[in-house]
């Protein structure tokens, strides 16, 4: 192994930046060159591939983004589009791929690295938290940070004005973001995709909290629960409950951004570390997860998006705790 390359793709999360630094930082202190691509695959196709040093990431284990830019590039689904990545990275010689995304950056990993003879390694870069063979991805505590930080602020406003608030959290197919931040603030409900909520339920016990003036009501809703996401939920809770004054907020992007909490830090570093370990050790086409504290290898074609059951314990938590 001399030459390996790094880059980010699919959806950014904060982190991704401290993977990127421990993964050329390693690389360095291995004496190998460490390349860095710009746009994710789009840019193996552009050939926007150019030679990291220890200060190209220099002042960036703090920065939310990438710097290596990411993107989702369409060639690569196709053999032609991997046959011409291929070809870009022998021109530097490249022996070795770091993937720092999603489950989809896996698949690309998993079907280049098949077709051509460059070991990938994919490192989890993703806020939502869907992807096996980990406890966590790079990004998700600070995005669940992020959000409570928010959902914090409307509470405020909420008990200030006795209103209800529905807030919608990202998360996509996945309810660990609605989860993780509907716990930590209170909410009195938590929806999220993973199971199914009665939305009668909730609002027959809305308007018993009514009668007994409960003050403060929040309902963190994850993105992809079936009911519809916020403004769905706010609509039928309004209709039946018309007294409430509810309102509705979705948090949105500002869940991506921001500098990395301390254990996305730390998460992005050891994975990053890690990734250059398994090259230099003859480990190919891996993610690396942390399981237990551990480091974890989960072949690339089975890091794909979990689908996870959620403990109803949990469910039980939120009710016992909001009462
Ligand atoms: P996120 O979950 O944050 O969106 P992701 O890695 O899952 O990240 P995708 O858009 O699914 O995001 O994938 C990123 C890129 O990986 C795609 O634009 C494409 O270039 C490549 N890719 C994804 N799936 C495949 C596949 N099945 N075959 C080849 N390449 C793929």
């Amino acid at each position: 192994l001399n030459n390996i390359a790094v880059l980010t793709s699919g959806g950014d999360a904060p982190g991704m930046n401290a993977a990127v630094r421990a993964v050329v930082r390693t690389g360095i202190y291995h004496q190998l060159n460490v390349f860095g691509v710009m746009y994710g695959y789009r840019g193996i196709l552009k050939n926007e591939i150019f030679p990291m040093e220890s200060k190209s990431v220099a002042n960036i284990i703090q920065r939310g983004g990438t710097i290596l830019k990411t993107a989702r590039c369409k060639e690569f689904y196709e053999y032609e589009g991997r046959k011409k990545a291929y070809e870009n990275l022998k021109k530097h010689n490249i022996d070795g791929l770091i993937v720092i995304g999603g489950d989809g950056s896996f698949n690309g990993a998993q079907k280049f690295s098949q077709e051509f003879d460059i070991p990938c390694i994919g490192l989890p870069g993703t806020i939502d938290k869907d992807i096996a063979g980990t406890d966590s991805t790079i990004g998700f505590d600070t995005a669940v940070n992020t959000a409570i930080e928010a959902i914090d602020k409307i509470r405020d406003t909420a008990d200030a004005h006795d209103r209800l608030f529905v807030i919608e959290v990202m998360g996509r197919d996945a309810g660990y973001i609605a989860l993780h931040s509907g716990i930590a603030t209170g909410a009195e409900h938590i929806m999220v995709p993973e199971r199914k909520t009665e939305l009668n339920d909730i609002i027959e016990e809305l308007q018993a909290n009514e009668r007994r003036k409960k003050l403060v009501n929040l309902i963190v809703v994850a993105e992809g629960d079936e009911t519809g996401g916020a403004n769905e939920v706010a609509r039928r809770i309004k209709e039946s409950c018309p007294q409430l004054d509810t309102r509705v907020c979705i948090l949105g992007h500002i869940q991506r951004g921001g500098s990395p909490s301390c254990t996305d830090r730390i998460l992005a570093s050891r994975m990053g570390y890690a990734a250059v370990d398994a090259l230099l050790e003859g480990i190919h086409n891996v993610m690396i997860g942390i399981v237990n504290d551990k480091i974890h290898y989960t072949p690339l074609d089975k890091a794909v998006k979990a689908k996870q059951e959620i403990d109803p314990e949990w469910f039980k938590i939120v009710k016992i705790l909001a009462s």
